[in-house]
């Protein structure tokens, strides 16, 4: 790898913004000299304790954790009522902008009776403390409302993602033993109405040689109007046992450690995992994290995550952290091109949103459509932009800063998984010198390594090896339901138990800011070189015809591994391709391309421009489906992807290969 092809430009904070920053210098120093009294004091100043903890950490039975130990909180109370009590009642919380373009406005003292009436209402359903509640619903405020109210109960809810068919459902209700399914009756996709409580009535109904559901109530939101079936006694609608419950409703404070949730993991690469969260801890580095990484303001700033509420971006930063904070944000209900491709700027401009968090799969979603499209916006509001779920190619990211940020916001490249809560590592905006593509250091209170195979710290900028935490976190995941075992292999075995192991490759750079290269099981091996598909993706997408591509190490008989890549092209360049047929022209173009990026070893051995990649609800791609491909298999496990007809999309288009 040669020099010139690491050497980035960085931006250097801008002074203005430095001024207002919520994030500063101090922390790092602060939290390096005493980090378990720096986290203390985050938890102090943050959050609301009915009783104060006495202890901060116990890793006495690692890996393990209990934080804050001895406190006593209600999240829900915290995210709602002591807004409502500190005089903010008539703050915006949620601008809520629906599929249809119906529109609702909740401020916190709307979220606190409606929050209050659900959880009179599960109560009334015989939900207590401790038991489990599903959550299966679209991008509404029921499902805020609904999570809020179980952790007002105590009651750990499992949100599953709205694009899961029965058999995942089922499986995830079982694992976590839920007694009340929380649903819709349908969901709006692209302006129509998809049945949702019809794959609840499959997932709960009697199989052979299986034991009875163990859900007692489906309680029903009507969103869209659609005819369902209905289960006498089983089923109830939410219009006819919430909207009449009292307004007013008493959080009992819960232990620190009580559980809050469960979260299966996007499944990219495998069985999904049920991912298991406590409170004092997960809240304190929710709040934190969106204070000092997003810089929200709450009483100036218009907040805007994309992510669904299904996945732990949802819950961290759409769910607890902004609303711990007491920010006033956007949900959006629908997809970014429904009705047209300016939809989110369109809400940027009316809401003025001023922090927006998103994904890369978006960015280049809208790159591939083209620059016109976000110019026809006054999008001047925006003062921050972040990233989150995959690397962010550096041809990406300079397209965010200039084409969404005005060419001034200051982008942060969060890393972080369902497992670590909320974010790890990041820059600090108006702190950290800014280096397109790299997520760059551990935040104030994070500690990370990168390890070789044989467990020993790598500081050789560009040597590949593995993301480790060395301490334990606040928001760590407390273990996966119902499977200790399976926790303390996964997480805490591959380097001895004082490591926790990501899963993910990572390098330094000569500034010694950290890059994520991808998935361990990503990495790959050709001729005796580790080659990462995280560059080499970028290397492609950095290319002026490229919008999106995944690579994948297919087996070789020569090499071990060969690079083979799929390719979006961009709208432009496609319609180009098709008008001259230039196709193979273009494959090699592509390949001289990466040779020259990165060098020949990393040439890929064939290029598939495709229409579409496999991606999970969560927008990332499943790179072991397109091995598959590649290694001419049987697709593997599809349950997790958002759309399973891609998969056949690609098979078919997939003849005009190198
Ligand atoms: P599964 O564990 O079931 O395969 P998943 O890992 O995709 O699912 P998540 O917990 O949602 O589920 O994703 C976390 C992973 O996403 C990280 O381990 C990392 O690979 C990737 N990731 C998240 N943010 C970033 C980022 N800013 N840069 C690079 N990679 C990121
Ligand atoms: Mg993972």
């Amino acid at each position: 790898m040669t020099d010139e092809s690491t050497a980035q430009e960085t931006y250097a904070p801008d002074p203005k913004f430095a001024e207002q920053a919520n994030g500063t210098q101090e922390m790092y120093a602060a939290a390096e000299a005493d980090p378990e009294e720096f986290w203390a004091q985050q938890a102090r100043d943050r959050i609301a304790w009915s009783t104060d903890f006495d202890q901060t950490l116990d890793w006495s039975n690692a890996p393990f954790a209990k934080w804050f130990v001895g406190g006593e909180l209600n999240v829900a109370h915290n995210c709602v009522d002591r807004h409502v009590e500190a005089g903010n009642g008539d703050r915006v919380a949620i601008h809520f902008e629906g599929d249809q373009g119906d529109t609702r406005t909740i401020t916190y003292a709307d979220l606190q009776k409606e929050v209050s009436k659900t959880a009179n209402a599960l109560a009334s359903l015989g939900v207590a403390k401790g038991d489990r509640v599903a959550i299966y619903m679209p991008m509404i405020p029921e499902t805020i409302f609904t999570m809020l109210a179980c952790a007002r109960l105590g009651a750990p809810h499992s949100v599953i993602f709205g694009g899961f068919a029965a058999d995942a459902l089922r499986t995830r209700i079982n694992d976590a033993d839920a007694k009340v399914v929380v649903t819709t009756d349908g969901q709006w996709r692209r302006g129509k109405p998809a049945p949702l409580k019809a794959t609840v009535d499959a997932a709960l109904a009697p199989k052979d040689g299986e034991a009875d559901s163990p859900v007692e109530t489906v309680l029903v939101v009507n969103r869209t109007g659609s005819d369902v079936e209905w289960v006498e006694g089983r089923d109830q609608w939410w219009s006819d046992l919430v909207d009449s419950q009292s307004e007013e409703h008493t959080a009992e404070p819960m232990d620190s450690e009580h559980p809050l949730f469960i979260l299966y993991t996007s499944g990219t690469t495998g069985k999904p995992k049920g991912i298991f969260h406590t409170s004092g801890g997960y809240l304190t580095q929710c709040a934190y994290t969106n204070s000092v990484v997003h810089d929200v303001h709450p009483d100036t700033d218009v907040y805007w995550c994309t992510a669904d509420v299904g996945w732990v971006t949802g819950h961290s930063y759409m769910v607890y952290g902004p609303l711990a904070n007491g920010a006033t944000q956007v949900v959006y209900e629908g997809t970014p091109d429904t009705p047209h491709q300016g939809r989110w700027w369109e809400i940027v401009q009316k809401y003025k949103v001023s922090v927006l968090y998103t994904a890369p799969t978006a960015i280049r979603t809208f790159m591939k459509w083209g620059d016109d499209i976000p110019a026809k916006y006054d999008l001047s509001s925006l003062r921050v932009l972040g990233s989150v779920g995959e690397p962010i190619n550096p041809e990406a990211w300079r397209w965010y800063r200039e084409h969404i940020g005005g060419g001034t916001a200051p982008i942060v490249d969060t890393w972080w998984q369902t497992e670590t809560g909320a974010i790890m590592i990041s820059p600090l905006p108006g702190v950290t010198e800014l280096e397109p593509g790299s997520a760059q250091k551990p935040i104030p209170g994070i500690s990370a390594e990168i390890l070789d195979d044989e467990g020993q710290p790598l500081t050789d900028p560009e040597a590949v090896g593995y993301l480790v935490l060395t301490k334990p976190w606040p928001a760590m995941l407390r273990g996966i339901w119902g499977d200790e075992e399976r926790y303390k292999e996964t997480y805490w075995s591959r380097f001895g138990d004082k490591y926790y192991f990501a899963g993910d490759g990572a390098k330094y750079d000569d500034k010694g800011n950290i890059w994520l290269l991808g998935r361990v099981d990503d990495v790959m091996n050709v001729s005796g070189h580790r080659l990462s598909t995280a560059e080499i993706e970028s290397a492609l997408v950095s290319h002026p015809k490229v919008a999106e591509a995944a690579v994948v190490g297919a087996a070789d008989e020569t090499t071990g591994q060969a690079v083979c890549a799929f390719v979006i092209l961009r709208e432009d360049a496609k319609k180009e391709a098709d008008e001259k047929g230039e196709g193979d022209d273009l494959v090699q173009e592509l390949r001289n391309h990466v040779g020259q990026e990165i060098g020949p070893i990393a040439k890929p051995r064939q290029v598939m421009i495709v229409p579409e990649l496999p991606k999970t609800r969560s927008g990332k791609i499943m790179r072991r489906l397109l091995k598959d491909v590649a290694e001419n298999r049987e697709v593997g496990d599809v349950t997790t992807l958002a759309d399973d007809s891609v998969m056949n999309l690609i098979k078919d288009g997939m003849t005009a290969d190198s």
